[in-house]
């Protein structure tokens, strides 16, 4: 009689790093954002028809991780790449179901936290 085997599952392809980052599967993703000249604030656009507004509404940026749009009202922001902890995944259903806690880095949050510092 035959020994039971169990049959080892079917190996998977690890997907290269490049696929992981490209498809947003680990969460350290990199994305194009911008710093708002007025209240410091670093926004990035979440998904490709989120347009994400700074604290005082002065700079915004949509079009997703595709491509950076980015709109000002009087100075023009610095644009920034940054790595996020958060997966692609993370980034469109923060948006999609409006909980909108991911885009937008209040830096004047950290600053309070940080005490009162002169410029
Ligand atoms: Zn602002």
């Amino acid at each position: 009689m035959p020994k039971p085997k169990l049959s080892p599952p079917p190996p998977e392809k690890p997907p290269t790093k490049k696929d992981a980052l490209r498809l947003g599967e680990i969460g350290r993703l990199e994305v194009g954002a911008i710093q708002c000249p007025t209240c410091l604030d670093i926004v990035f656009s979440r998904a490709h028809h989120d347009m994400c507004f700074c604290t005082c509404g002065s700079v915004a940026i949509d079009g997703g991780r595709e491509y950076s749009q980015i709109t000002f009202h009087a100075e023009k922001p610095l644009s920034l790449k940054i790595i996020v902890p958060f997966t692609a995944k993370e980034l469109y259903d923060d948006w999609n179901t409006q909980r909108n806690e991911l885009g937008v880095i209040r830096i004047q949050e950290f600053a309070r936290i940080k005490q009162k510092k002169h410029h």
